[in-house]
């Protein structure tokens, strides 16, 4: 089984960094921080900078096209091409058929739930797959599958894997290590799974660098085992710090003025929030920032966000 291997530092002239926000709704000021980020770490290392549409669900109308104008207005500049995910099953279904061609994958029955109160078997993450499905006869698989086909729905394909441990390169967390499980490549309803599509795409697109929000960070050893099994090298990745409300949760539409059009009719000053908020002292626009950003300067404390009253 190939070893992952993380891209060098100085391989930035023969990759990318990008941004992949799901087009679920208008971006949040977190969303903006680190997708201005992401354009940061790609410009500042000479890398070029693309954009993926991560549309496989929670999908909200025209919110792909007003996510992108929201970033452009600000001076993010986008290189092409653009992958749109949900153009891309037929890229997906190939790699899904050719792990399983290896022996590297096997369906399960299990409904959600189950999976979640089940124990975790010795050695695995907690609320890793305990393995159910992965060792089934032919005749519990067949009897399995007919049941799921009379509720209209298909078994989930889960990755075959050792649990083994794996470790990245974080330029901003330092070694992110984590035990990988037999994770769901494909989903009960049809849909590819997250873990799958990032690594497929990611890996197609030449892209070397991956900036996002430190929420998912405990992804990417999972990540980094399927790129090297897919045979793509595993991207550098700079996980920022997820921006939160004042009570400590994940930042969110419902807290009130957080879109960019929301602070701007405020008379809210965006920039100067960024710059300060990476512990620069106020930016006033994309020229000044990409003048002052450097990864080794940044901020690595956690980020709280009190939207202004209206
Ligand atoms: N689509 C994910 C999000 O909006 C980001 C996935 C990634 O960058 O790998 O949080």
């Amino acid at each position: 089984m190939p070893v992952p291997r993380s891209t060098p530092p100085e391989a930035a002239s023969r990759g990318a960094g990008r941004y992949a926000p799901s087009p679920s709704g208008d971006l949040h000021l977190g969303n903006i921080r680190t997708g201005v980020l992401a354009h940061l770490c790609a410009r500042s290392t000479g890398r070029p900078f693309r954009w993926r549409v991560e549309d496989l669900d929670r999908v909200q109308e025209g919110a792909a096209e007003r996510q992108r104008a929201d970033l452009e207005s600000l001076g993010v500049r986008i290189d092409p091409p653009v992958l749109v995910q949900s153009a891309r099953t037929d890229r997906f279904a190939a790699h899904i058929s050719a792990l399983a061609a290896a022996g590297l994958t096997y369906e399960c029955y299990c409904p959600r739930r189950e999976i979640q109160a089940a124990p975790s078997a010795p050695h695995t993450p907690p609320g890793a797959y305990p393995g159910t499905c992965r060792d089934l006869d032919p005749s519990t698989r067949e009897a399995a599958r007919a049941r799921l086909r009379e509720n209209g729905r298909e078994p989930a394909i889960r990755l075959r894997t050792e649990h083994e441990e794996v470790e990245v390169a974080d330029d901003l967390l330092g070694p992110v290590r984590g035990v990988v499980d037999d994770f769901v490549l494909r989903r009960g309803d049809g849909v590819v799974a997250y873990n799958l599509a990032v690594v497929v795409d990611d890996g197609e697109s030449g892209i070397d660098q991956v900036v996002r929000a430190d929420d998912l960070a405990s992804s990417a050893p999972r990540q980094a085992h399927l790129a090297g099994l897919l045979g793509f090298a595993v991207p550098r990745y700079v996980h920022v710090p997820l921006v939160l409300s004042p009570t400590g949760a994940r930042l969110a539409k419902r807290d009130g003025a957080v879109t960019l059009r929301e602070l701007t009719a405020l008379g809210f000053d965006v920039w100067a929030w960024l710059g300060e908020s990476c512990g620069f002292g106020p930016w006033d626009g994309m020229e000044r920032a990409l003048a002052e950003f450097d990864l080794a300067r940044l901020d690595r404390r956690p980020v709280t966000f009190t939207p202004p009253e209206a």
